[in-house]
């Protein structure tokens, strides 16, 4: 992973949009930063009767739409920068798929691999007990992201719901079905990016059956997509990985032995009989579809120009420097943007709100229509935007979605 500063990027990404749009200087220079941003301290008793101090960040960047809405991240690297870049994407990404909410972010510094349950049940209250009086569904809702789980949106819940005296599901998403989750949500993520797939391969005229896959990070949503490209469109999964290495068989992997593998062991990497490369290696792999769900920068100006894919999921947030996208544009490399690619997460979160407020529960069939009308409605403006632009699918994306925050600011009043 490059040493770069993803709020730097995200501000670029503005910035460059700013120029597109001739936005006003007060409305841009309002759109650059957070609204909100909080710093907690979170005090958690160990199992050995020790008190460990974490820290922690919800940024809640603007709300223009709606009240902001974003996951949290439990990550020992993790840095309020990220967290401020990851919360502007969430307010772009909103936007762009027309839901009524505005974006934001959350994360702590930790590592769950070395906490027990017990540690992790408490950190994500005390999480909780820090935020709470500026969270809640008309506020800010969170939702599960690097390294959180259902089980966690659970425990975060039910401590909201303590502490209001009542009974909120509607507070946080990516919840387990029985406390007010919606069905489609675990892989809903990797589903809507699959739908701007087939979009986009249709528009390129690439035939998806037995079309070359690579996937970086075979975490939640990487696994789903190796799947869901599979067996939506016979696509040949070719080549993953995890944070300790990636293995690769141009004949195709067999993903359900790596996914048992990588429960029992940790990491794809100790799959037998293919061959094990390293994370820059299956970047540069010649496949047709390459898709990077792991961390931020990783596609940058040093290895863009030897990226042999046609075209690019990006189902991680900000995996790609601008640099890069420049490089990959001059290339003619189809980069579908993560907050076009990555939104089918947030929009099933949306789903799972609605139902919550009108404690309604939809079918999974209705749930993936519902998610493919949004994604592909998105995935053609933006395409339009990019003819209409002549610009790359990022910058055109952020024009259709910072359009409608400006418009909603303006209405507002704020600028
Ligand atoms: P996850 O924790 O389930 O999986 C992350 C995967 O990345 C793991 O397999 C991990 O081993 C791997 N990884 C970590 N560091 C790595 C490195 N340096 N190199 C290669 N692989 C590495 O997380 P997730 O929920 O799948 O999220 C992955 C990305 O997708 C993140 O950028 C996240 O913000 C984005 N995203 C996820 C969702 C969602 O609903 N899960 C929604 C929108 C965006």
């Amino acid at each position: 992973m490059a040493d770069v500063n993803p709020f730097k990027v995200a501000q670029k990404q503005l910035d460059d949009c700013a120029e597109i749009l001739k936005l006003d200087s007060s409305v841009h220079q309002l759109l650059r930063q957070p609204m909100r941003e909080l710093h907690v301290t979170i005090p958690v008793r160990m199992d050995d009767g020790s008190v460990k101090v974490f820290q922690g960040f919800r940024v809640q960047y603007n709300n223009a739409l709606g009240p902001t809405k974003g996951g949290i991240r439990f990550h020992p690297e993790e840095t309020v920068d990220t967290v401020r870049a990851l919360a502007a994407w969430m307010t772009w990404k909103c936007s762009l798929l027309g839901l009524p909410l505005g974006g934001g972010k959350g994360g702590v510094i930790c590592n769950p691999k070395e906490l027990s349950q017990g540690e992790l049940e408490r950190l994500s209250r005390g999480y909780v007990d820090a935020i709470w009086q500026f969270m809640g569904p008309e506020k800010d809702v969170p939702a599960p992201d690097v390294y959180t789980t259902p089980q966690i949106m659970a425990w975060m819940m039910d401590e909201f719901s303590k502490l209001t005296g009542s009974n909120s599901f509607g507070c946080i998403t990516g919840k387990p079905l029985c406390v007010g989750g919606s069905c489609g949500r675990n892989d809903a993520t990797a589903r809507g990016g699959m739908f701007t797939l087939r979009e986009a391969a249709k528009e390129l005229g690439i035939n998806l059956k037995n079309a070359t896959v690579a996937i970086q990070g075979y975490g939640n949503a990487g696994c789903y997509a190796a799947f869901l490209a599979r067996d939506l469109f016979g696509c040949k999964v070719v080549a993953i990985s995890d944070s300790k290495g990636g293995i690769y068989n141009e004949n195709g992997l067999d993903i359900e032995a790596a996914c048992t593998i990588k429960t029992e062991t940790s990491t794809v990497a100790n799959v037998t009989g293919v061959k094990r490369i390293s994370n820059p290696e299956l970047l540069e792999l010649p496949v047709d579809i390459l898709i990077v769900a792991a961390l931020e920068n990783v596609i940058t100006n040093e290895n863009a120009a030897r990226i042999k894919a046609k075209v690019i999921l990006e189902l991680a947030n900000g995996p790609t420097t601008p640099e890069a996208d420049e490089i990959l544009f001059k290339n003619g490399v189809h980069l579908i943007p993560d907050f076009l690619c990555n939104a089918g997460g947030v929009t099933v979160s949306y789903f799972e709100m609605v139902q919550n407020i009108t404690r309604y529960a939809w079918t999974t069939e209705e749930v993936y229509q519902k998610l493919d009308e949004r994604m592909t409605s998105a995935y053609h403006s933006v395409l339009g935007a990019s003819k209409q632009y002549n610009v790359n699918m990022r910058k055109a994306a952020y024009t259709v979605a910072v359009s409608r925050v400006v418009e909603a600011v303006k209405l507002r009043g704020w600028a």
